[in-house]
């Protein structure tokens, strides 16, 4: 991983990819697949992720919030490096707590990235929390929307445009959806699948390889893995294409970049 690009990163034609997830291993279970692929194709794939998910019941050997901390961050950094991710970051966002953080704070965070990275999709989840339906899901879901919508307006978060930073569109903005739900788990309404990645079975490997990368959650890797399929022979990662920077009519994709305009200057 490379550390953030500065404030006049001179802007690369390179496609590029951002996820925005709540907890170490979301950026795996949920997203691994596609991140994998992406890079194959050339995409730069970077992940915000809001978090350093001290709240979880499985906590390996820390005795301390901090001790979980440090520990969720090196295996998030593990499991990214396997992800083939250009660019991770971990933020300090309370885990279990993501409804209770200041939304202008948390969203005003999130902009600023965008403006540096300069992404030209973004993936994260939707307000059902994704298939688990998770708040925190939620949450990082509804800040990362709002940061799709305010990073490209020199109205929000004026006072980063003095230090460097340019406004920001990102054309495409996806949720993590499904066309299956998860058993025992709180109702949830999930958005419509719009995108459809087939990962394939080496991907899927590989992605689980990068969640068990996440030692500290071993006790979760059994249903983890059963979670994620295949399913009907297939591997796949779902997404709902929630907005686009040109309006268009809804259409069943299976490529995030579709219609994507690689240079465009905005
Ligand atoms: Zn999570």
């Amino acid at each position: 991983m490379k550390p953030v690009p500065p404030a006049f990163h001179p802007i690369s034609a390179m496609r590029k990819l951002l996820c925005v997830t709540a907890h170490p291993d979301d950026e795996a279970a949920g997203f691994g697949g596609t991140l994998l692929l992406y890079h194959e194709r050339g995409v730069e794939t970077s992940v915000i992720c809001m978090t350093a998910g001290t709240a979880a019941r499985n906590r390996g050997t820390a005795s301390t919030n901090e001790e979980l901390a440090a520990m969720r961050r090196a295996e998030f950094a593990a499991s990214c490096k396997l992800l083939n991710v250009s660019y991770g970051e971990v933020l300090d966002y309370p885990d279990g707590g993501l409804d209770r953080a200041d939304l202008t704070r948390a969203v005003g965070d999130l902009v600023a990235r965008i403006r540096r990275l300069r992404p030209h999709v973004m993936l994260t989840f939707g307000p059902d929390g994704g298939v688990t339906g998770h708040i925190d899901h939620a949450m990082a879901g509804t800040f990362a929307t709002l940061a799709f919508e305010w990073a490209g307006r020199p109205d929000r978060y004026p006072e980063q445009l003095q230090n460097g930073l340019a406004p920001h569109r990102a054309q495409k903005l996806y949720y993590h959806t499904a066309d299956f739900s998860l058993p025992d788990r709180k109702p949830i309404s999930q958005p419509t699948v719009t995108t459809r990645i087939e990962i394939g079975a080496d991907r899927l490997e590989k992605k689980g390889q990068a969640f068990q990368q996440h030692a500290t959650q071993t006790p979760l890797f059994e249903r983890v893995r059963k979670n994620l399929g295949p399913r009907d022979g297939a591997a796949a990662e779902m997404y709902h294409l929630a907005a686009t920077s040109r309006p268009r009519q809804a259409k069943f994709e299976t490529d995030l970049f579709e219609d994507v305009i690689e240079d465009e200057t905005r």
